[in-house]
């Protein structure tokens, strides 16, 4: 087939391995995947019976512009209802403002070691792509004004970033936006928002009333749970909704997604508790770091980033043989690091035993 040109060369995105798949392949009854971020203590009770209720109406096609769920999350946020667009998933939204933003002669600026999906879009678009070097797991905001130039057209800030699990700060944010110009999008992807509990978080809905070009995403798939039926939500002014409304799909979210995500909202007490267990895993994580001389970054999202100091693939395969799903950092470009989504408290305790095992092993000692 005549492929266009500038497609080529660009990879197909890498998900985590399915559960399944693993159960088959290893003839595995119990399997743990800690890669993908996913919230280990699945979602609110309140969005079985919501789906439940809906299950008569499979027949007739989704409210397109999800206003019902659209003036909950207004409420939620305390925002106009038009500064709202959905999407099948966050994915879906990166993809929906590279489309209306990007192409040839543009370029779009982000970090060397962050969520690939930027750069996989922007290059399917045949935009130039920017990348600068982290520091420390943490967004070179210097650095990042300085690749901008007149071509740019996107600015992507995953905060907290995956997967170093760091955040950008509300001074640095504020230094970003006030050095550029007001036509350049600035897209925070706040995925991982709910889990933070950093007091210098930019508080970005508020900083969006004096920055029309801030951008937030967020999504249902992280601690609301709902990461299968596909839903989330970019917050910005109403032109940019504009824009982005012109290159989305017409029936993107479905009705299942709309009524899960209205109930998920109603239930903060669970996403609290969600984000209070995280952080006490967390810990554990930290402490077994410790133990064993590894660095790590402070994480402000339900995973951790580990530089293991050895090839970390070998690890990976043979927690996988155990029943572990895990991210190496192979696929980050990162031979010696692993990103372990935090499970829940006997996932965690049976990871880290089974880890601390291996690292004591001979032909794993570091190189
Ligand atoms: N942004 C970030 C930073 C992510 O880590 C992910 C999921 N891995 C997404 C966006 C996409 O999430 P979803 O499409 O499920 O909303």
């Amino acid at each position: 087939m005549k492929l266009k040109k500038h497609l080529g060369g660009i990879k197909p995105y890498n998900p985590g391995r399915p559960i399944e798949e693993v159960q088959n392949m290893y003839g595995l009854n119990d399997v743990v995947k800690l890669a993908s971020n996913e919230n280990p203590y699945g979602c609110s009770q309140n969005v079985q019976k919501a789906i439940i209720t809906e299950l008569n109406k499979l027949s007739l096609y989704p409210d397109s512009r999800a206003d019902k769920l659209r003036e909950k999350l207004a409420n939620h946020i305390g925002l106009n209802h038009d500064q709202f667009i959905f999407g099948n998933g966050t994915d879906e939204l990166i993809r929906m403002i590279c489309r209306a933003y990007l192409g040839q002669g543009t370029n779009t600026v982000m970090t060397d070691l962050t969520f690939s999906q930027y750069k996989r879009n922007a290059m399917i678009e045949g935009a130039e792509i920017r990348e600068v070097p982290h520091v420390n797991g943490r967004h070179d905001i210097k650095g990042i004004i300085d690749a901008v130039d007149q071509n740019t057209t996107v600015v992507w800030i995953c905060n907290p970033n995956n997967p170093t699990g760091e955040y950008v700060r509300e001074g640095e944010l504020i230094t970003l936006l006030g050095s550029l110009n007001k036509d350049i999008l600035v897209v925070c992807d706040e995925a991982y928002y709910e889990y933070v509990d950093a007091d210098d978080f930019p508080d970005t809905v508020s900083l969006m009333k004096q920055y029309p070009n801030l951008m937030v995403t967020r999504t249902f798939s992280k601690a609301y749970g709902l990461a299968a039926l596909r839903i989330g939500y970019g917050i910005c002014q109403k032109n940019v909704v504009n824009d982005l409304e012109v290159v989305r799909e017409t029936f993107n979210t479905s009705r299942l997604a709309q009524v899960a995500a209205i109930a998920a909202l109603e239930d903060q007490i669970f996403i609290k508790e969600c984000s209070k267990r995280n952080r006490e895993e967390l810990e554990q994580f930290y402490s077994f770091c410790w133990r064993f001389g590894l660095s790590y970054f402070p994480s402000q999202a339900n995973f951790i980033w580990i530089d293991l100091k050895r090839n970390t693939n070998d690890l990976v395969n043979r927690l996988l043989l155990k029943g572990f799903i895990i991210r190496p950092g192979s696929q980050f470009g990162c031979q010696t690091s692993m990103r372990i989504t935090i499970g829940s408290s006997t996932q965690n305790d049976d990871l880290i035993a089974y880890l601390s095992q291996l690292l004591q092993l001979p032909e794993i000692v570091e190189k």
